[in-house]
């Protein structure tokens, strides 16, 4: 089903249990599970098409591919092969798991097709729709036909990043963010396994890492860091790895490609996410891992977190239920990621990447390097008091 067909049109006097802001998977997961509740959920989302303007590269991992029923025909093939390559790229370390690990979605029909089942469910979506303020439980939007406000029982900022749900909600923002950006474009096939490759260099990814992956039938090519320690800027740094890039041999570039970019929340998941008229979930609770900056898993577990306690304060009339939703609560299991991710954030020089790799090349080294690429941790499992 196209964007265009699932859409609805908001009159004056729209009213909803539950306001939704924001149709990425942490939106569109939450307001599915509340309408499945038998709740008016009212979804809306300032992208006029959920296939474009995409913002990540969508690599599922297994834990989230074992346990939320992702459309089969949206994923790329199982990738089990991770390359680990130094600055200068000699030497590689090569990492095979004995099962399948990740998988690449295919992002635009999927948003689509999650965004049918929600529509199935009951939930009203509103596209090119943005939200722009609040006055208590009276929201206000500017769509296509103009301003207009809606009333809500609650507000779910599913807004990414950035929220502008949380700042009105006066809940807390993200401040440690990285940057990524990345090129995809379509690949005849290959005779390679499909392969995820990481570049360690922090002249072309500043704390983070440059990636390229090549599944077969996609290719992504993709740097991420601190905006503020790009020698020459975001853009240079992917030129300069797009034109270097490995695991791309014998590969013929076509002349466009499609572009992704978006800040990346990594401090971790805030400590108030929720008050009495709404709370918070994915990105713009800071629901990524701070060591892999993935985001996916953390956004669709918090959402059944979210729906549950909503449902429940929609239930009960108490909002006072609303606290059982709490970052600060969730955030000790962050610990030892975010520990992994001051080390990262250290590692400023080539030579300085070029020397953990001696590290990396030891069978401790490999082991360390295979739990977080091939490990079982994700967000915990909700579990509500
Ligand atoms: C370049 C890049 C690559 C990434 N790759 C991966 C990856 O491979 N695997 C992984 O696990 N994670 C990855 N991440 C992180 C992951 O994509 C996010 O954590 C995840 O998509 C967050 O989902 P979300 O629904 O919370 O937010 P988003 O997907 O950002 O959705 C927020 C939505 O809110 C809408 N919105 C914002 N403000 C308003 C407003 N005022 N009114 C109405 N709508 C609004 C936006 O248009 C957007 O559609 C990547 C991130 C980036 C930037």
């Amino acid at each position: 089903m196209t964007t265009a067909r699932l859409a609805c049109r908001l009159g004056g006097t729209d009213g909803a249990d539950v306001l939704v802001v924001g149709a990425g998977l942490a939106g569109l997961n939450t307001a599915t599970l509340l309408a499945r509740q038998g709740h008016d959920v009212l979804l809306v989302e300032r992208r006029t098409n959920l296939a474009g303007a995409i913002r990540t590269t969508g690599i599922f991992v297994r834990k989230t591919l074992d346990d939320f029923p992702l459309p089969p025909d949206c994923l790329g093939p199982p990738i089990r092969r991770v390359v680990l390559y130094p600055p200068d790229l000699r030497r590689p370390v090569s990492l095979t798991s004995p099962r399948d690990e990740y998988r690449v979605g295919d992002m635009g029909p999927l948003y689509e097709a999650t965004a049918a089942t929600a529509v199935d469910a009951g939930v009203r979506i509103a596209l090119g729709t943005r939200y722009t303020g609040r006055q208590g439980n009276t929201f206000h939007l500017a769509g296509r036909d103009g301003p207009t406000t809606v009333r809500a029982r609650f507000i779910v900022g599913a807004d990414g990043a950035r929220s502008r749900v949380a700042r009105d909600l006066a809940l807390d923002r993200n401040h440690h963010l990285i940057v990524g950006a990345e090129e995809v474009f379509e690949l005849p096939g290959s005779d390679q396994p499909p392969t995820f490759h990481c570049v360690l260099d922090p002249s072309l990814a500043p704390g983070y890492l440059a990636w390229v992956i090549n599944d077969g039938q996609h290719a992504h090519v993709g740097v991420a860091g601190y905006a503020d320690r790009y020698p020459d800027g975001l853009r240079r740094a992917m030129e300069q790895f797009s034109a270097s890039a490995p695991g791309l041999t014998g590969v013929e570039r076509p002349e466009t490609v499609e572009r992704r970019a978006g800040p990346i929340p990594v401090g971790g998941l805030l400590r108030r996410i929720s008050c009495a008229d709404g709370l918070l979930v994915g990105d713009a609770a800071g629901a990524v891992s701070p060591l892999t900056a993935g985001g996916l898993d953390p956004c669709l577990r918090q959402s059944q977190l979210a729906a549950e306690v909503l449902d429940d304060a929609l239930r009960t009339g108490k909002p006072d239920t609303m606290a059982n939703y709490d970052g600060a609560a969730l955030r000790p299991h962050f610990r030892g990621r975010l520990m992994l991710r001051g080390i990262l954030a250290r590692v400023r020089t080539p030579a300085t990447a070029a020397a953990g790799f001696t590290l990396l090349r030891t069978p401790f080294g490999r082991a360390a390097a295979s739990r977080v690429l091939f490990g079982d941790r994700s967000f915990p499992d909700p579990t509500p008091k």
